[in-house]
């Protein structure tokens, strides 16, 4: 077919004579140039460039290549936020130039950098003009606000990563103190602060606690890009302490907020602490198998006492009214709680009271009143505490406290189902445990 083709054009052309045939192919040569000339006319900012590349490639040891070819210096800084800083300050101090970071802060229309907070960090990546190319501030393991450099300006956004969640089980029995006996099973520190808080309003771990008694738990742990963040919070929390079991579910309730109960929805809070010292004050010199000389005296004398370091905090176990804050002969510096008609606290041997302790004044439940001391008669530092019904004086380790409101009626059903479920969970492990330790 194109053979064809070809062949018809030759037969035309020869039979044109030889000086028309020159006339045309000089035409054709003409048109052909003006179309190239006009293409490189509308194009001409691109030939230029090609122009320079080739002059700048012949021309390698010029100092303009130099510029073209050496990366740009970036430094990594990074700075923890101090008490009266502000991102200028900050970045002042880390050598950026001050106009830019009027361009930074002015690129924030969001205020996402203004409230930065004292003890976080600050990452920054400045170039060797002294900008910022970006900035990193870091609010926690998983979220920020990240600042990027766009052309003139900064693209500022808040950001999170993304979070995994293992489970750990954990059964600690103890023989010597509970915290110690936690450590030993591998249980971090926080977790235990937390079991303690949970049953603060049912055990005294100061007094309660036996050889024997022990606990089982889940726990969370929590992962960022398979790397361990934080330990998490406790799902559910056993404690056979003498006889008696104390179980924990926390819930997520419909407000948002999450809380602990027992398995029929009773909320672990009491209107009373059971202890008014922290057990953390405490642990450390308390072993289960060296009592304290004063511990042996503690039913003699209508209270409980604690043997402390001078100094640590006392707090109020419920909520009430400072009936007295004082000087008493034998109590020597004493506070007395009034929480209702029925039931009032007292406080003896205090180092010093709490500024803003003063009778008449309203003390919520956990409130640090006074500090442990030896004021009265008191053989060493330590806290004499009662527990009065009634104007009676009460063990305060054996009275039964009123309950905090049970989990409301809107959540009950789900809840009862998520503890049911924990309930089993923690079932299954103990089991599992168990007979991988008989093995
Ligand atoms: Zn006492």
């Amino acid at each position: 077919m194109l053979r064809k083709t070809l062949k018809q054009i030759r037969l035309i052309l020869s039979t044109y004579p030889r000086r028309h045939l020159y006339l045309l192919a000089t035409g054709f040569a003409l048109m052909l140039c003006i179309v190239t000339f006009s293409s490189m006319e509308l194009d001409s900012d691109s030939s230029k460039e090609s122009l320079y590349n080739q002059i700048s490639i012949v021309d390698l040891d010029s100092e303009v290549n130099k510029d073209v070819f050496i990366p740009e210096l970036i430094e990594f800084k990074k700075a923890e936020i101090k008490r009266n800083d502000s991102l200028f300050s900050i970045l002042r101090r880390l050598g950026v130039i001050e106009k830019n970071i009027i361009t930074l802060v002015n690129s924030d229309t969001n205020n996402l950098l203004a409230q930065i907070k004292v003890g976080k960090i600050l990452e920054v990546e400045i170039n060797d003009s002294n900008k910022v190319l970006s900035l990193n501030y870091i609010k926690d393991f998983k979220s920020g606000v990240r600042a990027q450099k766009t052309n003139e300006t900064y693209k500022i956004e808040e950001y999170e990563l993304l979070t995994e969640k293992s489970l750990v089980f954990k059964k600690v029995e103890i023989n010597n103190s509970l915290y110690a006996d936690g450590l030993r099973e591998g249980l971090p520190d926080s977790v235990i602060m937390d079991l303690v808080y949970i049953f603060g309003w049912d055990i005294d771990f100061i007094h309660d606690i036996r050889p024997g008694d022990s606990y089982s738990l889940i726990y969370e742990e929590v992962f960022v890009n398979g790397e361990k963040k934080l330990d998490g919070d406790i799902l559910i929390a056993e404690f056979l302490n003498q006889n008696s079991t104390h179980i924990a579910i926390r819930y997520k309730l419909s407000n948002g907020t999450s809380e602990y109960f027992s398995p029929e929805g009773r909320n672990v809070k009491k209107a009373f602490l059971r202890s008014p010292v922290k057990f953390s004050y405490i642990s450390s010199k308390y072993n289960l198998k060296r009592k304290h000389p004063i511990l042996h005296t503690i039913r003699s004398h209508n209270g409980v006492d604690y043997a402390a370091k001078r100094g640590s905090p006392v707090r109020a176990t419920g909520d009430g009214t400072i009936f007295f804050a004082g000087v008493k002969n034998g109590c020597g510096n004493e506070i007395e709680i009034k929480h209702s008609e029925d039931y009032s606290t007292r406080y003896c041997h205090l180092q010093k009271f709490s500024t803003r302790i003063k009778k008449g004044k309203k003390v919520e439940q956990g409130q640090t009143i006074g500090y442990v001391g030896s004021s009265g008669l008191a053989t060493g530092p330590h806290l004499h505490y009662e527990f009065h019904v009634n104007g009676k004086h009460t063990d305060p380790l054996r009275v039964k406290f009123p309950n905090a409101e049970p989990i409301n009626t809107g959540d009950r059903k789900e809840y009862i189902e998520h503890a049911n479920n924990m309930l089993s969970s923690l079932k299954n492990y103990q089991i599992l445990t168990n007979s991988l330790a008989s093995k």
